[in-house]
């Protein structure tokens, strides 16, 4: 941004702010644009009914910088990475999610007593495969591909992160879950189902489609342009949610904030209304990440699941299921995500004290950084 600008740009909004780095140095992605717009569709008219002023917009549909201060432009790139590089990893993903699906043995009749937190974690569950969906799950949840930067008021998309996301979300984890959890005991699921023991996200065979998750995504970053506050109110102290929060680096708690942006606009926007079926997609995926989530976890009873599922890996981003459960309850504050977030983080800190206790590290050092 020019010094003049950069001065001008305080007084008047419609000064065009620099392009971000990413729009120089990489090629701009075509083949999931249909996908993008359709997500700021959404996210547009979230925003709209909930009255916030922000408005995204698409760097191909106009001169590429944003006009107004409540603009922000996306842009989608794609992968340094080289094609075939970008290839060999989505391939390697599908045959683990493929193979995982494929196999239906059950738990181990010991594995339903072994918490979190005991030693019998090593005995469960050692699989390659589901460490791999958990890293993937980990990865994938540095929602800023390019940081928003206020000088640049824009969004930078990386169109190959987006197919990871695609791929490991919409697998069908509920129909694996259920099928593992099952095993060994003919005719049982079916009689769950009928007598509708279990919730009725795990049967009715919905995954989350990209544009939903990216809704949720571009509302995430918009959160970072607000000056919306977490504040302490009944339901984030019951959850644990405040506590969560104090004992976040600034960066993490930015980015829970952002989160909990997302999930307050979708309470305004997503009740109390009739919505059209893309809406309604955007406004379950909260509590359907959430959800499956949680129901990866259930397999996920690793010592490397373990720490990726309780302590933050990713440098600078709080802990995926902490996120999704922090928009889940800022949308629904209700008893059953107020349990969820405080059981939650109550495990959380039990294995914090028990790394510091313990002789043999919990998570290795790459993990726990
Ligand atoms: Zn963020």
């Amino acid at each position: 941004m020019s010094m003049l600008c950069a001065v001008l740009a305080t007084w008047f909004a419609n000064c065009a702010p620099e392009l971000p780095p990413e729009a120089t140095q990489l090629t701009e992605a075509v083949m999931l644009r249909p996908v993008v717009e359709e997500a700021i569709t959404l996210a547009n008219r979230l925003l709209s009914v909930s009255n916030e002023p922000y408005k995204v917009t698409t760097s191909w549909s106009r001169d590429s910088r944003a006009s107004d201060a409540n603009e922000i432009v996306v842009y989608l790139m794609q992968s340094p990475a080289s094609p075939a590089a970008r290839a060999a990893q989505r391939n390697r993903t599908a045959e683990v999610l493929s193979a995982m699906q494929a196999d239906q043995s059950g738990i181990d009749d010991g594995a339903f007593d072994c918490g979190e937190l005991d030693d019998c974690i090593d005995q469960l569950y050692p699989e390659e495969t589901v460490n791999l969906a958990m890293r993937t799950l980990n990865e994938l949840t540095r929602w800023e591909v390019g940081k928003t930067r206020k000088e640049c008021r824009c969004i930078v998309l990386i169109e190959h992160d987006l197919r990871m996301f695609e791929l490991v979300f919409g697998a069908d984890w509920d129909r694996y879950i259920l099928l593992t959890r099952f095993a060994g005991f003919p005719g049982e699921l079916e009689a769950a189902i009928k007598e509708g023991r279990l919730p009725e996200a795990l049967t009715d065979g919905e995954t989350v489609t990209l544009a939903a998750m990216l809704t949720l995504i571009l509302l995430h970053e918009v959160g970072h342009s607000t000056s919306y506050s977490i504040s302490s109110t009944e339901t984030t102290m019951a959850s644990g949610l405040d506590e969560l929060i104090d004992d976040l680096h600034e960066e993490r708690r930015e980015e829970l904030r952002a989160d909990a942006f997302t999930g307050s606009v979708l309470r305004r926007a997503c009740f109390d209304r009739r919505l059209v079926p893309a809406e309604e997609n955007a406004c379950l995926a909260a509590a359907e990440l959430s959800m499956l989530t949680f129901i990866v976890g259930m397999k996920g009873k690793s010592r490397e699941a373990r720490c990726l599922r309780f302590l933050d890996t990713v440098p600078g981003y709080p802990n995926w299921q902490a996120r999704f459960m922090t928009i889940n309850l800022i949308q629904h504050p209700g008893p059953s995500s107020i349990g969820l977030l405080r059981d939650y983080v109550e495990t959380r800190n039990s294995l914090v004290q028990l790394s510091w206790l313990s002789d043999v590290p919990v998570c290795s050092s790459a993990l726990a950084n």
